[in-house]
């Protein structure tokens, strides 16, 4: 498959499959930028927040989303997407094509056939973590982009920017791309199960509250981590290094949980919001995650930790 074919008409290629190809090429792109950035320590950090609380946004969020959003408005017009971001002036004459030829090589299911460009959205979260990147600590930072068809999250890619990643290496292999499909499986990790005869919870280390610890320990865990950052609390589930990432508290964006989701899902994990129904990912939905989010390894942790959750805690959030 050319890149030139990409951008013509009619070509005879699932747009499921052409999009997620083009999600995991333009997430190394905004991951290169983000290393860029880092190393040149010229960060240009704004605060977001209007309440004084810490939300930072850096050149490298809005470089990013800028990069993501100009490419994918270019290539696919019809897509709904939703960005992190505000106020981000796309690229007009953006001239790059950046794709995965892993992904144009898969074959179909008859339902990923059916998809149309007009059913899909996008949540893009350019750069997870920017607390903790502007701290330096850039092994919590990942590119986050979940793809929804219809309501629900069909296909996601979390790209690692830092990853083996070596300041001055000009290298462009470095970082990692984790990326699924549904129905036709998921890359460039290996899956894992988490330990048998433990319980393995993580949860927030930035937005730690009475109601987040209170949940945590309500679960029994062998051992509770404090991780910064979705994707990469993420990614501690996909890689079996936890059972399941719970977050009791609003604060998640639909952003940070699509790709997760998606990802999850196609391992065989399940997730849900604290009171075990699943986020609509509609592009019309309002972005917070305001019942909290269960990630969790599988459909049996899942269930055990719903179970265990006090009622007073579910009970804040049953009107959200
Ligand atoms: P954390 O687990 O605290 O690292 O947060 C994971 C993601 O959710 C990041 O994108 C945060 O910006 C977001 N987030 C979680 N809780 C909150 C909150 N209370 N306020 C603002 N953002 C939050
Ligand atoms: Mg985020
Ligand atoms: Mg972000």
């Amino acid at each position: 498959m050319s890149v030139y074919m990409m951008n013509k008409e009619g070509i005879d290629m699932p747009v499921i499959l052409r999009l997620i190809s083009s999600c995991v090429g333009i997430s190394k792109e905004a991951g290169k930028i983000i290393r860029d950035i880092m190393y040149k320590g010229e960060l240009g950090v704004i605060q977001k927040g209007t309440g004084g609380e810490n939300d930072p946004q850096t050149e490298a969020d809005r470089q990013a989303q800028k990069l993501i959003i100009s490419v994918l408005t270019r290539d696919f017009p019809k897509l709904k997407i939703v960005g992190e971001e505000d106020d981000i002036k796309l690229e007009p004459n953006l001239t790059g094509n950046w794709i995965s030829e892993e992904i144009l090589s898969l074959k179909p299911t008859p339902e990923l056939e059916t998809i149309k460009e007009e059913e899909l959205t996008v949540w893009v979260d350019p750069l997870d973590g920017t607390t903790e990147f502007t701290w330096g600590a850039v092994d919590h930072v990942t590119v986050l982009i979940g793809v929804a068809y219809k309501d629900r999250p069909i296909g996601g890619v979390i790209h690692q920017p830092f990853y083996k990643a070596i300041k001055g290496d000009p290298n462009l292999s470095a970082g990692r791309t984790l990326w699924a499909i549904r129905g036709l499986g998921y890359g460039g990790f290996e899956a894992k199960s988490p330990p048998e005869n433990e319980l393995i919870i993580a949860g927030t280390k930035s937005h730690k509250s009475v109601t987040t610890q209170k949940a945590l320990e309500s679960t029994g865990a062998t051992t509770l981590i404090s991780h910064s950052g979705a994707g990469a609390k993420a990614m501690l589930v996909l890689e079996g290094k936890a059972h399941c990432y719970l977050h009791a508290s609003p604060g998640l964006k639909r952003w940070d949980t699509c790709a997760p989701e998606a990802i999850l899902t196609e391992i065989g994990g399940k997730v849900t919001d604290i009171l075990g129904d699943p986020y609509n990912y509609a592009a019309s939905v309002h972005p917070m995650c305001s019942r909290g989010a269960i990630l969790a390894h599988t459909p049996t942790i899942h269930a055990s930790i719903l179970s265990k959750l006090p009622d007073d805690v579910k009970d804040i959030f049953r009107n959200k």
